[in-house]
């Protein structure tokens, strides 16, 4: 029945359609008629390194959330089971497991004018002489600063001065001084500032944040505000390492971790805290300041500016922060001793207080056990490709669309579903076989059960393959038919890509909640 196509090939058709390429495959068993089928669910995966289809929908879907928020005239749901669980919420953040000893070292706030902050997320509205209402917003990019000349090639003038330990910090500790720009910015500006925004790649490898605002705010205070911001890390001194090469700490079971010569046992985490507390000369290990350049952009809600603006936003999202050189064999002698010597600062330095490579300054990480070793904290922000930035890519305030990614997801469907039904398609109930479906006695209906694709026989991966790119192609054809049906006086609005997207089931379990049943197989 199916032509027998090498499983290269199948992965290139696949890809070539927008089904992804490396699908999760569900066994649900229904227990009521004890009938079994076979489901895919898309891995979801966000870099097109890892699956080009899934990539692409997850940016289109930052790109809809992006364009939703950006000029919205009324305020939105504030409800908190509709936040986005990803959404920086730097306002609401758990406080109490912050530690209370160092208040004599609490951040300074900057000099900035303080204005009291209205409840409001919305941006003002001017209406021009023709009685026309604009709600501008703004495009701004923030950058760090120098840490010496570079080439238009990025790499270093003078690699020899060039401030490596200063821009791995910086790296490492962007996110927080960001925090930091939003929490001033709302003081500053009287309104709680919303924002999306995407961390990328320099050329010359440090991180900018490109970011949407709603709102429009004065550039002399966007100006006056990323001047004045900075982030200090009260962390123990972390300049000259104690132990390198084979000479380190070594596990013992009472103590912890102790010098391999003497036995001591190192300061844990919270003892090196208490010694920074109580050293009334200390300073902080790092200080992270945003640098001159930044570029600030009005924009107008109904110029194509603004779509522009958010392709821009997530031009990247599919690639891997390290990437922005291309690909390892096209650097050049010198991008690649850049990239080298970059890499070597980022994988020794501590990138969080459960970093391992405290170990080489002497200090137990919080939380200590055995295996740990300096240079292989298992934390994304040492590797090549993030060089430092192993945080989230794309940083969302809390009452940006006041939706989950999931809410997005589900509008997207819905208009698929609206413009096939207007057109008399008859559209399958995934929801039929959710999780969620009860039984009479209140028991989960449908049981559902990861299929091991690592056991499974090629012949049965090409079928699941073959079978849902099929059915890839039939909603594609019945979409497109329904599109054309529909009279364009009461047309349903296209959804962002103008793409067919299957259905937007009910997400089938907690841990997976990210993807949903994508495409029925056999
Ligand atoms: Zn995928
Ligand atoms: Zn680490």
């Amino acid at each position: 029945m199916f032509v027998a196509l090498p499983t290269e090939a199948i992965r290139e058709l696949a890809e070539a359609h927008g089904v992804c390429v490396r699908p999760v495959v569900h066994e649900v068993t229904d227990t009521v008629t004890g009938r079994t089928k076979m489901v895919c669910t898309p891995c979801g995966a966000t870099l097109a390194s890892k699956c080009p289809p899934c990539a692409q929908k997850s940016r289109i879907l930052r790109m809809q959330q992006c364009r939703e928020g950006w000029h919205l005239d009324d305020e939105p749901p504030d409800d908190d089971e509709h936040a986005d669980p990803d959404s920086n919420s730097e306002d609401e953040g758990p406080k109490a497991a912050r530690r209370v000893r160092s208040t004599r070292r609490r951040q300074d706030v900057p000099d900035l004018p303080r204005l009291p902050v209205d409840k409001r997320t919305v941006g003002s509205a001017f209406t021009s002489p023709a009685g026309k209402t604009y709600r501008p917003s703004m495009f701004v990019t923030l950058t760090l600063p120098s840490y010496g000349p570079v080439q238009p090639d990025g790499t270093p003038l003078h690699p020899a001065t060039y401030d490596y330990r200063r821009a791995a910090l910086d790296a490492l500790h962007f996110p927080k001084a960001i925090d930091r720009v939003w929490q001033n910015l709302r003081r500053a500006a009287g309104y709680q500032v919303q924002y999306f925004a995407s961390v990328e790649a320099q050329k010359r490898l440090a991180p900018h944040l490109h970011a949407a605002i709603r709102g429009a705010i004065p550039r002399e205070v966007l100006r006056a505000v990323a001047r004045a911001t900075y982030h200090q890390v009260w962390w123990p001194a972390h300049v000259t390492p104690v132990y390198t090469g084979a000479n380190t700490p070594a596990w013992e079971d009472e103590s912890g971790y102790a010098d391999p010569g003497t036995g001591q046992p190192l300061p844990t985490w919270d003892q090196a805290l208490d010694a920074l507390d109580d050293d009334l000369e200390a300073t902080p290990a790092h200080t992270v300041r945003l640098g001159k350049q930044l570029d600030i952009q009005g924009i107008i809600a109904t110029e194509d500016d603004a779509d522009r603006r958010v392709a821009y936003l997530t031009k990247y999202l599919a690639k891997s922060f390290g990437q922005v050189l291309g690909e390892s064999d096209d650097l050049t002698r010198r991008q690649k001793a850049h990239l080298d010597r970059l890499h070597l600062e980022v994988r020794y330095l501590p990138c969080s207080p459960r970093c391992w490579n405290w170990l080489r300054f002497g200090i137990q990480p919080d939380g200590a056990k055995p295996g740990m070793v300096p240079g292989s904290c298992p934390a994304k922000a040492h590797d090549r490709e993030h060089l430092g930035c192993g945080g989230r890519r794309v940083l969302v305030s809390r009452k940006w669309t006041g939706k989950t990614l999931t809410d997005h997801r589900a509008d997207r469907a819905e208009v698929v579903r609206q413009t096939l039904l207007a057109a008399g398609v008859e559209v399958p109930d995934f929801q039929r076989m959710s999780a969620h479906v009860t039984r009479d006695d209140g028991r989960p209906r449908f049981e559902w059960k990861i299929w091991n694709a690592l056991e499974a026989p090629t012949p049965i991966y090409r079928q699941v393959m073959t079978r849902t790119i099929a059915e890839k192609l039939r909603w594609k054809a019945d979409y497109e038919a329904a599109k054309a049906r529909a009279s364009p006086a009461n047309a349903p609005p296209r959804p962002p890509d103008s793409q067919p997207i299957s259905s937007g089931a009910a997400p089938v379990r907690g841990e997976r909640s990210e993807s949903r049943s994508d495409t029925k197989c056999p």
